[in-house]
């Protein structure tokens, strides 16, 4: 099978924002374009719509991490925090390495904290690639990373993920499931690829990569000698089956750069604490580039997130029992106007094929749903660029990390906007 398309070489003359927007796919007219959930998000608030778009929750952090950040304030914890993150936090990240997933992390040497897993990205992905190395995703990609890979100059090749068939037959109507063909993911390295960006659980899809295909991208890393890159940030979203951390797999430690974030987790996104945790050569790499974005932020609430690392297991599944009932409800709600649903195994989202209710291109109806039916979501093929995934035209992306109230108006405004779609 041949590898799949690049995305061609940015000009050289265009200016290094110009080659971030181009790489999201945001390249219009003189001005950077908005990202497809500042748009989208913006609409909502504009008409009132029910946002199901921008994955962001609407429910409280837990009650300890909450007054945690609150008595930092009043405590006086308000100043710069250490680059590397506040030790506290360090620590029970190294920790939580330990108690999640038995990893030996060094926390004075293999974690660097960062303002959101956005900034480990990006200085890893500035840090470590060179103009012209190839950098490997899954398409659909989240949107920074198309940017960040352009910005540093690489060329940003991808993996499609298809439907792989029908899902059932163990009682629970499952639908369409999406994955990897394991010889298209083989044949998508080469000896330029420099890094391999793995996103499991993924955005926008739901889905969990099988260990075997976690498998052959470190086999494949390692024979082309590339880094990996692991974006976990849904690590304890996971709702069916368990998280595995790629660092975890034989041979792959010394190689892989592990993100995450408290934002999932804790519904903490507008907090932006995130981390990386790799070998101390790498975490010093991405310390020479992240010292110069941000320095360092979000003094009070790093203490915050380290009380928020060390709370018992019970507090976890709760967590991930309260997602459940909402992916349930919202997947329930899809079915029920006709979609074609890929049932997510964990995170925030749900892709839903509207084509049986007569959308061909989704990325026109995102447009008109807010008026039409008061609702907000987002095309799929705002994590794709044009050509690479022509199989997803007509689905959307759906978050159900809203309160159930927001998710049950919004599916009762589907319904309706359904029946007049059907009649
Ligand atoms: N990676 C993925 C896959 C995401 O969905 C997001 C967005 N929430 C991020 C990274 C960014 O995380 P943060 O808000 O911590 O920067
Ligand atoms: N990760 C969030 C999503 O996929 C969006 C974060 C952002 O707005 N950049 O919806």
């Amino acid at each position: 099978m041949d590898a799949p398309p690049a995305s061609p070489l940015p000009a050289t003359s265009a200016l290094p924002w110009q080659r971030a927007a181009a790489g999201a796919g945001l390249l219009a007219g003189s001005v950077p374009q908005p990202t497809i959930f500042a748009r989208m998000s913006a609409r909502a608030a504009q008409l009132g719509a029910m946002n199901l778009g921008q994955g962001f929750p609407d429910t409280d952090p837990p009650a300890a991490v909450a007054d945690a950040a609150v008595r930092a304030i009043r405590e006086g914890v308000n100043q710069y925090p250490p680059g590397p993150g506040a030790p506290a936090l360090r620590a029970a990240i190294a920790e939580h390495q330990r108690r999640f997933y038995g990893l030996d992390v060094d926390p004075a040497t293999d974690v660097l904290v960062t303002t959101g897993a956005t900034e480990a990205l990006a200085s890893a992905i500035l840090g470590l690639v060179r103009p012209g190395d190839e950098v490997l995703t899954l398409a659909p990609w989240y949107d920074a990373y198309g940017a960040l890979i352009a910005l540093a100059g690489g060329i940003h090749r991808t993996v499609a993920i298809r439907e792989l068939g029908e899902e059932g037959g163990d009682g629970r109507a499952r639908g369409v499931r999406l994955g990897v063909d394991l010889e298209e993911l083989r044949c998508a390295f080469t000896d330029r690829t420099r890094l391999v960006i793995v996103n499991s659980p993924h955005n926008p899809t739901g889905i969990v990569l099988d260990p075997a295909v976690l498998s052959a991208i470190v086999e494949e890393a390692t024979a082309h000698d590339a880094l990996i890159l692991t974006d976990e940030v849904y690590e304890h979203l996971v709702l069916e089956g368990a998280h595995v951390p790629v660092a975890t797999l034989p041979r792959a430690r010394e190689r892989t750069i592990t993100v995450s974030s408290a934002g999932k987790t804790f519904s903490v996104t507008g907090w932006k604490i995130g981390w990386a945790c790799a070998p101390a050569p790498l975490i010093a790499a991405i310390t020479g580039i992240k010292q110069w974005l941000t320095f360092t932020s979000g003094a009070p609430f790093q203490g915050a997130v380290a009380a928020g690392l060390a709370l018992p297991d019970a507090d976890y599944a709760e967590i991930r029992e309260d997602l459940r009932a909402r992916r349930d409800l919202l997947v329930a709600g899809l079915r029920d106007i006709g979609a074609r649903v890929s049932v997510p195994d964990a995170g925030y989202f749900v892709l839903a094929d509207l084509s049986p209710l007569g959308a061909q291109d989704a990325a026109e109806l995102c447009e008109r749903l807010p008026e039409e039916a008061g609702v907000v979501a987002i095309p799929v093929s705002a994590f794709l660029r044009p050509g690479e995934g022509d199989h997803l035209r007509s689905w959307v992306r759906f978050a159900f990390c809203k309160d159930r109230e927001t998710l049950r108006e919004a599916i009762s405004r589907l319904e309706h906007w359904a029946q007049t779609q059907q009649g």
